[in-house]
C-alpha cells in the first residue's frame, strides 16, 4: 500500500485527505517509484485549495514535482535504487502527483538525479527552478548578454522568482527584482539582485513604446506588469514568459516587436522537451549547489501542505518549500 493525500470529491464538498491505498491504485507507467520529497508550487496552491480547475479529474494526488527512488521499472532504462527526478508532464495535474509516498510514470519522463545531489536539493529546485533555469536558457539562446543592460525579474520573491534572480546572478547579470514585498529586499540582494523595485513603481503600459531600460526580462506575473516591462524592453531584448501571479491577460501592441525587435519567449516546463530538461537539471546542479538554495529553501511535512496552499496562492512563502512526504 502507499499513502497519499488525495483530493477528493465527497457530494457538493471538495476536500484534501489522506488515504492508504493499494499500489494497484497508481496511474499506468513503467516505473514505480518510492517518492521521498516533493515540492509546493503555486500551481499546487491552487490543486489542493481548488481556487482553479487544476485537477482534471477526482480523486487526485496533487503534487507537480517528485524525487526519489526506482523500485522498479519494466522498460529497463532505470535500475532499482536509482535516484530520479520527475516535474511536469502533467502529474498532480492529469494523473496522480508527488503527494504520495509512491508513484508510477513513464520512464521517458524522468531525468536522472545529478552526480553530487540529492532528492531534497532537487525539490528545493522543483518545478520552480526548473522554470527559472529555462528561463534564462531562453535569453541566452535570444542573445541576451550582460553587457546588454540589467535583467528585470517580477514576482522575484516567489519560487520561480528568487532561482531566476539567483541564476541570473550567477550567470553575471545584473539583476533588478520586483517585488510586492519589499520587506524582502535584504533576502533578494543575498540572492544577487543589485536593484529592488517595489511592484508598484515598476513602469507600466502608457504608450505602446516606453523608456528603454531592460536588456532581459524574467516574468512570473503577467497582466499589465508583462505589459508594461515589454513596453520597457530595450532594443533586440527578449522576455522570458513564466507566470500568470497577476493575471492571464496581455494588452499591448506589436509595436516592441516590430519597431525593437523585441522577443516574447514562452517558457512551459510541463512539456519540456527531454534533451533540454536534461541539461537544464544538469546547469542547475552546477549552479545552484544545496549550499546557494539553502536560505531559500523551507522543509515542510507532507502533513502541512492543506495549510500552506492558501498562503503560496496569497503570495506570503517565501522561495522555495521542499515536502517531505514522510513528514
Ligand atoms: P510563487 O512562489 O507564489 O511566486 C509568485 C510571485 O508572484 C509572488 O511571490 C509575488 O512575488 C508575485 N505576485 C503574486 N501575486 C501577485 C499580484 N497580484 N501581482 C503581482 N505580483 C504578484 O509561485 P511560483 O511557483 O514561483 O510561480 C510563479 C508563477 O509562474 C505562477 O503564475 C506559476 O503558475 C507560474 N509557473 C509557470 C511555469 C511554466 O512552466 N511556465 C512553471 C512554474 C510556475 P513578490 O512577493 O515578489 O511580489
Amino acid at each position: 500500500t502507499y499513502r497519499a493525500l488525495r483530493v477528493i470529491q465527497d457530494g457538493e464538498e471538495r476536500r484534501a485527505e489522506f488515504q492508504t491505498l493499494p499500489l494497484s491504485e497508481l496511474p499506468d507507467g513503467e516505473v514505480l517509484i518510492q517518492v521521498s520529497h516533493s515540492s509546493l508550487n503555486y500551481k499546487d496552491g491552487l490543486a489542493v485549495t481548488g481556487a482553479a480547475a487544476i485537477l482534471d479529474h477526482l480523486p487526485m494526488t496533487p503534487g507537480i514535482d517528485l524525487a526519489g527512488t526506482v523500485i522498479e521499472d519494466s522498460s529497463g532504462t532505470y535500475a532499482p535504487g536509482d535516484a530520479v527526478i520527475l516535474t511536469g508532464w502533467g502529474i498532480g495535474e492529469r494523473q496522480d502527483g508527488g503527494y504520495a509516498t509512491h508513484a508510477r510514470a513513464k520512464a521517458n519522463w524522468l531525468v536522472r538525479q545529478p552526480a553530487g545531489t540529492d532528492a531534497s536539493w532537487a525539490m528545493s529546485v522543483g518545478t520552480a527552478g526548473f522554470t527559472a533555469m529555462l528561463a534564462v536558457m531562453a535569453l541566452e539562446d535570444a542573445g541576451v548578454r550582460p553587457e546588454h543592460g540589467d535583467v528585470l525579474v517580477t514576482g522575484a520573491a516567489g519560487g520561480v522568482g528568487s532561482t531566476s534572480v539567483a541564476l541570473l546572478a550567477q550567470a553575471g547579470f545584473t539583476v533588478t527584482a520586483s517585488t510586492g514585498r519589499t520587506e524582502e529586499e535584504a533576502y533578494l540582494r543575498e540572492l544577487g539582485a543589485t536593484k529592488i523595485i517595489p511592484r508598484d513603481e515598476l513602469p507600466s503600459l502608457k504608450r505602446p513604446l516606453e523608456k528603454e531600460r531592460w536588456g532581459g526580462v524574467v516574468d512570473c506575473v503577467g497582466g499589465a506588469t508583462l505589459a508594461g516591462a515589454y513596453a520597457s524592453t530595450k532594443a533586440h531584448g527578449a522576455l522570458a514568459v513564466c507566470g500568470i501571479a497577476s493575471g492571464i491577460e496581455l494588452k499591448t501592441t506589436v509595436f516592441p516587436l516590430i519597431l525593437r525587435g523585441v522577443s516574447l519567449l514562452g517558457i512551459d516546463s510541463v512539456t519540456c522537451p527531454q534533451p533540454r530538461r536534461e541539461a537544464a537539471w544538469k546547469r542547475l546542479a552546477r549552479d545552484l549547489p544545496a549550499s546557494r538554495l539553502a536560505s531559500v529553501t523551507q522543509t515542510r511535512g507532507l502533513s502541512e501542505v492543506t495549510a500552506l496552499a492558501p498562503q503560496i496562492l496569497a503570495g506570503q512563502v517565501r522561495g522555495r518549500t521542499v515536502i517531505d512526504v514522510n513528514g
